[in-house]
């Protein structure tokens, strides 16, 4: 079993199982090509513990699915006018199955409804939608953004590191899921997000989301991350960088990557960080693989510079 330690304040609270989750997924109940049963098999195939079924403007009645020893979670993208025109993409995870608000007339509408409703939100695909980094830190009560999205690919636009460290850089402590938003075989599990819950209910995982309890990646895995005494420690899968990013320590007070640790050309598997040695505020670690491929942490308030 996979063990990380890691609350959204880098504080090391517990152990916990890591569960891997599809946190954005569609089927023929919008406008995916399969069924939620094909959904539930496609899945289950390549090792998922967990599905969200995150159909446009409809909620699926999960409980009326057999999971497969898969966790399933109710969810719901919804699509108020957002400003210039554009429309927001807000996913819900957690909501009943008769959640009711699925035409919600503003962003900040659907994220009240749905957070009210004991959802946990995240603003998809900020990038893909025409979104800023001050469009998404309108919104009120969300968890975050998605840090990456495989169904964005065909423009290049599944990539959201700047809209959530302009974000973070401002203070906002966004968390980010990394998604597939499966709707047909192209994108399907291309990313994931890995949840360090209590139990693989769909409870505990939708409040583990809420506490920043999960890391997200296209492949490398973190296997342990705890802050012990002002130290960040970090024990991953083989990465050729692993990066802190965070605001420079000195000179101009703009959001910066401050290379720690560097593997290339030999792969590293850990890093130690002194915090009293890093900038205060929100510090987050990304790794990089030698195929390219991205993993997030979510973000660490350092209070012991
Ligand atoms: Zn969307
Ligand atoms: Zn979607």
């Amino acid at each position: 079993m996979r063990k990380i330690i890691l609350g959204k304040n880098g504080e090391p609270t517990y152990e916990r199982q890591v569960f891997k989750a599809a946190l954005h997924t569609h089927t023929v109940n919008s406008d995916g090509h399969f069924s939620p049963e094909q959904v539930i098999d496609m899945y289950k195939s390549i090792g998922y513990d967990a599905i969200v079924f995150s159909d446009h403007k409809f909620v699926n009645k999960v409980s009326e699915y057999d999971g497969r020893g898969m966790t399933l979670v109710s969810g719901v993208e919804l699509h108020p006018a957002g400003p210039r025109g554009v429309d927001w993409h807000i996913l819900a995870i957690g909501v009943p199955e008769d959640f009711k608000d699925t035409e919600p007339a503003t962003g900040q509408e659907a994220v009240d409804c749905a957070v009210a409703a004991g959802a946990v939100v995240f603003c998809a695909h900020p990038y893909w939608c025409g979104l800023h980094p001050e469009d998404v830190m309108q919104l009120e009560n969300i968890a975050g953004i998605e840090v990456f999205n495989s169904t964005c690919r065909y423009l290049g636009k599944e990539l959201n590191m700047y809209v959530w460290d302009a974000c973070l850089d401002a203070g906002k402590e966004y968390t980010a899921i990394a998604v597939d938003d499966m709707h047909d075989r192209r994108n399907y599990g291309g990313a994931w997000t890995m949840v360090c819950a209590k139990s693989n209910s769909a409870e505990d995982i939708v409040d583990a989301l809420k506490k920043g309890d999960f890391y997200s990646t296209q492949g490398p895995e973190f296997t342990k991350l705890v802050v012990n005494d002002g130290v960040l420690e970090a024990e991953f899968t083989a990465c050729q960088y692993a990066v802190i990013v965070g605001r420079k320590s000195t000179g101009t007070p703009v959001w910066v990557h401050e290379y720690i640790k560097k593997g290339e050309p030999e792969e590293t598997t850990e890093i130690k960080i002194d915090l009293r040695e890093c900038p205060k505020g929100l510090l987050r670690i990304q790794l990089r693989d030698s195929q390219g491929r991205y993993c997030w942490s979510n973000p660490v308030n350092n209070t012991f510079a």
